[in-house]
């Protein structure tokens, strides 16, 4: 599969773009996702005023009587989320699995209205963001997941 590589510039601009978006929708609670959601998840807490930020991880694992990849919740959401506006946050919608099983949980803990931003989504995703920035059929490489190249004299 292609490649495509974001700057940390690009990403923070993004950042920035989804936070414009999230000011009219005045969320309560922003629920990053491990990994990939936490960096914007906290960016956009601090742009966005201090609000209040929790944490979900959720793997894939293989389910043995089914044979399929199915995410799993590993770190639940600490708290309840009654009455709350919440906005879950990651950084790509691909199958968009992850996100299904996050909104379910949300669900379940009471949340009064939910939205789904992430920096950017796959074509074929179950669950297209109601905010994005990026829209590629490519696996995106993130800037923290790239090591530089360090050269010592
Ligand atoms: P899902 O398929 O459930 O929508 O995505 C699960 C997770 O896989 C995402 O939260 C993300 O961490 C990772 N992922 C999916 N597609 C990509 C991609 O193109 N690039 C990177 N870096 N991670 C991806």
């Amino acid at each position: 599969m292609d490649k495509v590589y974001l700057t940390w510039w690009q990403v923070d601009r993004a950042i920035f773009s989804l936070a414009d978006k999230l000011r009219e929708y005045k969320p309560d609670v922003i629920v990053g996702i491990a990994r990939g959601g936490l960096i914007p998840a906290v960016r956009l807490s601090h742009i966005l005023g201090d609000i209040e930020l929790k944490v979900i991880d959720v793997k894939f694992y293989t389910d043995i009587s089914e044979h399929a990849e199915m995410p799993k919740v590993v770190i639940p959401i600490h708290g309840d989320l009654k009455g709350k506006r919440v906005v879950i946050v990651d950084d790509v919608s691909d199958t968009g699995k992850t996100l299904e099983v996050v909104i379910n949980e949300v669900k379940k803990l009471g949340a009064e209205e939910i939205k789904v931003a992430c920096l950017a989504m796959k074509p074929w995703t179950s669950v297209v963001p109601d905010f994005y920035v990026f829209r590629t059929d490519k696996w995106i490489v993130f800037p923290w997941e790239e090591f530089p190249v360090v050269v010592r004299e």
